[in-house]
């Protein structure tokens, strides 16, 4: 923590509880309590800086300093829905402030126009549910462009030939090439490929207080000691503090999203660090735990009322999970590369991004990345050909030969949304706290491996032209570990086949909101972190707009004065004369301002009415309310394009 954070009471209703402060949590964080709510973020685990990171690899790779642990919360496997799952490693994440973005590779790709709009372009793909976005590369290119400049994004605008349309320059030049980067890209241009610099989530240059990369080595795998490294943590979490309205609250593990009789969302519910339960109560709840927590979390909030799990109306929640499909392939080289030096990925390829099933025979598309990613114990462990003695003197002798003359290109590809692939919770299996183990179910789509060893065909030719000593690698197999936890709450219009709409929103529950990797509807060809925090922004504003139209607060129909719903489109019988219909965009949500003369919302209402907080907010409501008198409160009600001042950014003041 690096500056004084307000302390609120559990029993204080905040704006805004956020579970999770990961790669999209973080952003939320910053966003909402920049746009002037009181916002608290729930956070498992605990609350590591600078400081406390190293490059002790028994620490981080064996001990899970930074990660999930397996003993503490167990996972299981399984294939299909049949089988009775075995206990076993499934899951990694990141579990501490700024979550996986702490630890995570960095190689920073935005999704392309087709991601979005795959299967109105190829169609249905048998045993799937593909379907397209309900938002376009278009609507998320003004958020992508945010992240590169708001959280730190290095490379080179218009180097790929493939690359999407932009508004705007990366805010920095890519960062120095490794020699696993001037190899890859000399082989890819003799095979006639287009490399490009890696856009990564590191910073080439100092800026915002941050330092550059220092090539320390210990990238992947490891929190960043110089905070070079784009996290959550450093990039936004920080700027959430700084506001004074965002309290980070670690060691917070939060098992229930509680709900009252109306079905509205009143706060989460978690462990603090000594196991004692804490309610917390907010407004609205915006669940960011990831695309494995996320769902078990909703999950794990079943109630009389939510019987199948909250927010599960479609029985969609934890199902169409995508883990992206990939693999990798190793190269030795006669001569030192030295490439352990330095952060992961320096080149990339983006040709195959779009293959023609037609012509390759499977849906799907991909990327190749040149890379060292291993540690000196990793390396020993998995880094040197088949057939290399695994003990005593040889073994020794290979190690000091080939750490410095190994390289390794990695394939990224799609998968497909399969309805059985999904994260659920285990009947059997409990984890420290008592609570149901997270279980995977996973059986890769044929499409996936088929493309897989597709892509793995093309690593290997390019090592070939690289005039490698030796490359080696496995086939595409069936995936039983998930790292890239995507789809298990997908977005979509239709709440028949998608958990949350374009807002973020659940379908079911009107004040509860999910944003991380569950939200998204396709797997893009690997390294989705950059669309999540592209949409964690895009959500900020869509949740801010929502909350500035009085639309967080009260389901449209609700009457806020009697608290009760009226879904029938009749009046509510206060006089008023609104309709409380939930069927036209313009009806009124009841929210009224007592206006000054000069436009701004005075704070006077009556005590007990709801529209106190809102006002304070900066809450309007729609026009269909305009000039209107609540009977109750008898104050003017104001329209979403009222020209009022709100308390904004960094204390400014912005137009409404
Ligand atoms: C080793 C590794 C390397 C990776 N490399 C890349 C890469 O190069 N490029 C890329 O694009 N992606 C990469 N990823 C994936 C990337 O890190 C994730 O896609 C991204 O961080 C997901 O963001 P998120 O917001 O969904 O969740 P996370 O970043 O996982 O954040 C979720 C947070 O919620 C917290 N949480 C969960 N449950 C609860 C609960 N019940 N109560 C309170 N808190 C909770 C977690 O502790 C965590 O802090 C990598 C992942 C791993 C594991
Ligand atoms: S390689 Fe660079 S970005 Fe990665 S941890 Fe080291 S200093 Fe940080």
């Amino acid at each position: 923590m690096t500056v004084d954070q307000p302390h609120y009471k559990t029993s204080d209703e905040v704006d805004f509880v956020i579970v999770g402060s990961g790669a999209a949590g973080g952003i939320l964080a910053k966003e909402l309590s920049t746009n002037g709510f009181r916002v608290v973020v729930l956070e498992q685990g605990p609350y590591l800086t600078e400081t406390d990171f190293t490059h002790n690899e028994i620490e981080i790779m064996a001990q899970d300093k930074l990660t999930n642990h397996p003993k503490l919360q167990p996972t299981t496997f399984r294939k299909t829905p049949d089988e009775k799952a075995k206990p076993q490693r499934a899951v990694v994440y990141g579990r501490c402030v700024g979550g996986t973005s702490v630890h995570f590779t960095a190689n920073f790709w935005r999704f392309h126009e087709i991601d979005f709009i795959e299967r109105s372009k190829v169609g249905p793909v048998a045993g799937t549910g593909l379907m397209d976005w309900p938002i376009t590369y278009a609507d998320l290119e003004p958020y992508y462009t945010k992240v590169e400049w708001e959280i730190g994004v290095s490379g080179l605008a218009g180097a790929s030939p493939f690359d999407p349309p932009r508004s705007k320059p990366y805010p920095m030049p890519p960062l120095p090439v490794k020699s696993s980067g001037v190899i890859f890209e000399r082989a890819a241009r003799k095979l006639g490929w287009h490399p490009f610099p890696a856009p990564m989530a590191i910073l080439s240059q100092a800026r915002a207080g941050r330092s550059a990369c220092v090539n320390c080595g210990f990238c992947l795998g490891f929190g960043c000691e110089v905070g070079a490294k784009s996290s959550s943590l450093v990039a936004a979490i920080r700027v959430a503090e700084r506001t004074g309205r965002c309290e980070i609250r670690p060691n917070s593990y939060v098992h229930r999203i509680e709900t009252d009789a109306n079905g509205r969302a009143t706060g989460a519910v978690y462990f603090d660090e000594k196991r004692n339960t804490h309610l917390q109560k907010a407004k609205a709840i915006v669940v960011c735990a990831n695309g494995a927590e996320t769902p078990r979390l909703l999950l794990l909030s079943a109630s009389k009322q939510f019987p199948g799990g909250l927010a599960n109306s479609s029985g969609l929640v934890g199902k169409y999970l995508m883990l992206n499909s990939g693999g990798v392939v190793t190269g030795q080289f006669e001569h030192p590369l030295n490439d352990y030096k330095g952060y992961a990925v320096s080149r990339v390829l983006h040709d195959f991004y779009e293959l023609d099933p037609q012509k390759v025979g499977f849906y799907g598309g991909g990327g190749l990345d040149a890379r060292f990613d291993f540690t000196p114990i990793s390396f020993a462990f998995g880094g040197l050909p088949p057939g290399t003695p695994r003990w005593g003197k040889d073994f020794k002798a290979a190690l000091a030969q080939d750490f410095s003359r190994t390289m390794e290109i990695f394939c990224h590809g799609t998968s497909l949304p399969v309805e059985n692939n999904s994260f659920s919770i285990d009947p059997d299996v409990k984890d420290a706290w008592g609570l149901p183990a997270l279980r995977l179910t996973y059986k890769d789509h044929p499409d996936d491996l088929k493309l897989g060893n597709w892509m793995f065909a093309r690593a290997h030719e390019l090592f070939e032209a690289a005039g490698a000593k030796k490359h080696w690698g496995f086939p595409a197999a069936e995936s039983q570990f998930a790292v890239h936890l995507l789809g298990t709450c997908r977005m979509g219009n239709d709440p028949k086949t998608s958990v949350i709409n374009s807002d973020h929103r659940t379908h079911d529950v009107k004040n509860l909101f999910l944003c991380d990797g569950s939200s998204l509807v396709t797997s893009g060809r690997g390294q989705p972190t950059m669309t999540i925090e592209a949409l964690a922004f895009r959500a900020a504003d869509r949740i801010t707009a929502l909350a500035k139209n009085g639309e967080i607060r009260q389901d449209r129909g609700d009457c806020q004065t009697t608290r009760k719903s009226y879904k029938d489109g009749s009046p509510c019988g206060l006089g008023c004369g609104l309709e409380t219909s939930t069927k036209s965009e313009a009806a009124p949500t009841f929210i009224s301002q007592n206006l000054s003369a000069n436009g701004q919302a005075a704070d006077n209402a009556p005590t007990g009415c709801s529209s106190r907080e809102e006002n304070r907010l900066g809450f309007s409501v729609s026009r269909a309310a305009r000039g209107k008198r609540h009977p109750i409160s008898n104050r003017l009600t104001v329209s979403k394009g009222f020209n009022r001042q709100l308390p904004s950014r960094e204390g400014q003041v912005l137009p409404a």
